[in-house]
This record gives C-alpha cells, structure tokens and sequence, in this order.
C-alpha cells in the first residue's frame, strides 16, 4: 500500500465530465489499496476569468482581495469533485488551504508554503476517505488567504507529498510527460521517459511552464519522486529524480523559451565604479525582477549597460531607466520588448565542449541574430528577436537531434 499524492490541473477537471472521468479514475486507483490525496486546480480559465473581472473593477486591486477572488476557483473544484467520488460511492472530503492549514508567508499572489499540518489529511485517510485539497492556495499566519503564483498547484502538490512523506507526487495535465521542447512548438519533440531535477529547474525556469519551478524546488530539496503524465491517455510518463550515475547522460535533454521578456540598454553612461547599482538599485526597489545582465567594455569614459526584464515590468523599467539615466548624464535609452530567450539545457553539457558553438553555429545559418547570451554549467540562453523564436527552437531542436534517442 502506498501513499500518492496526485495533482490535476484546470483542462483535466475542465468539463463536469471531465470531473466525473477523475473521480472515477481516481476511485480506480484507491480499491487497489492506495491511499490518495488529490490537489486540484480552478477549472481552465477560471483563473484568468476572475483576474479579469478584478481588472474591470480596479485598475491595482491590492492583493489581500485579489487573493481572496483568486482561491475560489479551486474551491469550486475541490467540492465538486468530491460530489462527483460520492455520488459513484466512494467517500471523500474536501479542504480549502486554510482548512488543511498550509501556513504560508503573507507576500500575497505570490506566497511561499511555510508549514503543513498533516493531521486532518491523516485521520481522513484513515477513515478511508480520499481526500482533496485546494491547490495554489493556503492562509498567513493572521489567517489572510495567499496564492502560491501561477502553476502554484504543482506547489501545493509536492509540498504536500513532501510533507506527508509520500511515495510518489503525481501530476496529471494535458501532455502526456516533460518533452524535449514544448510539443505545441515542435511536434517532433520527443517525450522523455526521465529528466532530473536540476535540468526540470532550468527548463522551468527558463519558460518551460509544465512545471512550476517552485514545485520543482521543493521536490528536489525534500527528495520527492515527481511524475508528469496525461490525465486523457495510458503511459507511465516522465519521472522527475535525483541524478542518477547510471543514468544515461544526453547533453542536450531540453530546450526552453520564454516569450515575456523586454530589454533596456542604457548607452554611453559614464564609466565609474558603482554604476550598475545606480541602474540597478532603483529597478530592484520597485520590486521589478531583472534577468540577463551586460555591461560593455569601457570605451573613452563611458559604457553601455543592458538588462532584461519581464514584458509586463517594460512601461514600469523603461521610465525609471529614463530618470536615472538623467541624473547620470548617460547619452540615450532604449528598449525593446519584442525579444524571446531561447535556452538549452542538459547536465551533459558539463563534460561536452562545443556546445555553445553548435548553437550559435545553428541560430546564424538561419539568419538569426543574437542580442544577448548567458551561460551556466548546465544551460545556455539566448535572446532573439521574437519573430524567430519557432525558427530558432525548430532549428535547434533538429541541430541537437533531439527528436531521436
Ligand atoms: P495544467 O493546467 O495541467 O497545469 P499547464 O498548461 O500548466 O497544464 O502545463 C502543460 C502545458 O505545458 C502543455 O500543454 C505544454 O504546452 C506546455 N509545455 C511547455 N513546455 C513543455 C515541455 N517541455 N514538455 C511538456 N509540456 C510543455
Ligand atoms: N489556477 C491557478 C492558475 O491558473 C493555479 C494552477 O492552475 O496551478 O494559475
Ligand atoms: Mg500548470
């Protein structure tokens, strides 16, 4: 007998079928002796449909409130999928975030899990219920309701199969496993059958929104056995684990990208010591996260200074830029918020040179000018203009020979 923990996200329970189809699969599951704990998602679109009406009603609803409207689409799931096991005679409760008690901070829209009280998921079990909890919600130590981010079920999900030291967290979606690249990109992209969680981190957070990278954190810090697979078809989908030395190494296992981003140069600002604090530091204090960073070599005095952020920040990013750039006396601002990152990520990478090459070699046959470029040991990124950005993924996708083992 084991404990399972399994996750099902909104295009999964997005139909009262769809519900229908998981309870039943879910009490499947539960006669072989299991004991289960279900994380569920809003149904799809119902996220994006309160944040929307918020929208309409106030231009920056503060987020105590906007937490508040956000956690009720997962409160419609959790009771209507246990109305939907008792009604095929199963037994079934259902908890909201606060209800378990997932003790998180109190940074709202974007909260981190603190502490799990695992006693009611416990005697639950043990009264022979499955039970289903609220994914991407939990309460503040005031008893405030949070959300965890978006994707932020993933994270109640492994959190809880941490915190109940389960056997296996199981994530049900519309894919069928992590693939080399997102399969709505390249439809040659190959499913994998294991990917580690240093690799399922970068791709997470270099774009690849299967995952949500906290989830992946917690799994990897806690050691849990994660596993994508599809909530429609059969397969046993892709295993998330420590690296293993037996494992066979690919050194390209993925490749990743991201859409959101926008960046700002600042030219001919002049070149003193403290520099990029004073770019920096009025960014970082309106909370605006920067990515990729350049600073150009000094040349007769002044430099020029480069970073990313996300789209959504660029307005935002731009102005401040503009003020510390009078204050500086620097020459010219810019900024552009039509490029994409393109990244590939593998731990072979490690032991294999050539790499980076192989993929500027690939991005400048197809014409494709790079803008920006950051490495690490396991991954290297590039930003593109957007318009290249299925160009570049395919191309590269083809170059690494990704869509054969
Ligand atoms: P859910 O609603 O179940 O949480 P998501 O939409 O958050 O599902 O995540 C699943 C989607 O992630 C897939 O439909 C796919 O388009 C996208 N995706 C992006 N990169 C990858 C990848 N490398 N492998 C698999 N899916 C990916
Ligand atoms: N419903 C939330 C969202 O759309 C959380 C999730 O689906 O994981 O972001
Ligand atoms: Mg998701």
């Amino acid at each position: 007998m084991a404990l399972i923990v399994q996750k099902y996200g909104g295009t999964s329970i997005g139909t009262v079928e769809r519900i229908q189809q998981v309870a039943t699969k879910i009490i499947k599951h539960q006669q072989t002796g299991d004991d289960l704990v279900i994380v569920v998602s809003a149904m799809s679109g119902e996220t994006n449909r309160l944040i929307g009406l918020a929208n309409e009603l106030n231009d920056h609803p503060r987020g105590r409130e906007l937490d508040v409207l956000l956690s009720t689409g997962e409160q419609v799931t959790i009771a209507l999928l246990c109305m939907a096991i008792q009604q095929q005679g199963a037994k079934a409760n259902s908890y909201t975030g606060s209800q378990v008690r997932i003790l998180t901070d109190n940074t709202h829209n974007k909260a981190r899990i603190m502490e799990i009280d695992d006693n009611k998921i416990h005697s639950a079990l043990a009264d022979g219920h499955i039970v289903v909890v609220a994914g991407f919600q939990g309460c503040d130590e005031h008893g405030n309701i949070t959300t965890l981010g978006r994707g932020g079920s993933d994270t109640t999900a492994v959190a809880l199969a941490a915190a109940l030291k389960a056997d296996e967290c199981q994530i049900y979606t519309d894919v069928d496993g992590v693939y080399t690249t997102d399969p709505r990109v390249v439809p040659e992209a190959r499913r994998l059958d294991q990917i580690t969680y240093e690799e399922m981190l970068e791709m997470a957070s270099l774009g690849a929104k299967v995952l949500q990278i906290r989830s992946v954190e917690f799994a990897r810090n806690y050691n849990v056995p994660l596993r994508v697979l599809s909530s429609f078809k059969k397969g046993g989908g892709t295993l998330i684990t420590a690296e293993d030395p037996k494992m066979e190494k690919a050194v390209i296992s993925g490749i990743a990208f991201n859409r959101d981003e926008a960046k700002l140069t600042v030219l001919g600002v002049p070149d003193h010591p403290g520099i990029a604090t004073k770019i920096l530091g009025p960014i970082a204090k309106e909370n605006i996260e920067v990515d990729m960073i350049i600073q150009n070599t000094g040349h007769q005095g002044t430099t020029d200074f480069t970073f990313t952020v996300h789209r959504n920040d660029y307005q935002a990013a731009l102005k401040i830029l503009q003020s510390t750039a009078d204050t500086l006396n620097a020459r010219e601002v810019t900024g552009d918020d039509k490029i994409t990152k393109v990244s590939v990520i593998g731990v072979g990478m490690r032991s294999h040179a050539g790499i980076a090459n192989t993929m500027f070699e690939t991005l400048a046959n197809e014409n494709i000018n790079i803008s920006m470029i950051s490495t690490s040991e396991i991954k290297i990124s590039v930003v593109v203009d957007e318009k290249y950005l299925e160009l570049a993924v395919r191309s590269l996708h083809g170059a690494f020979n990704l869509e054969h083992e």
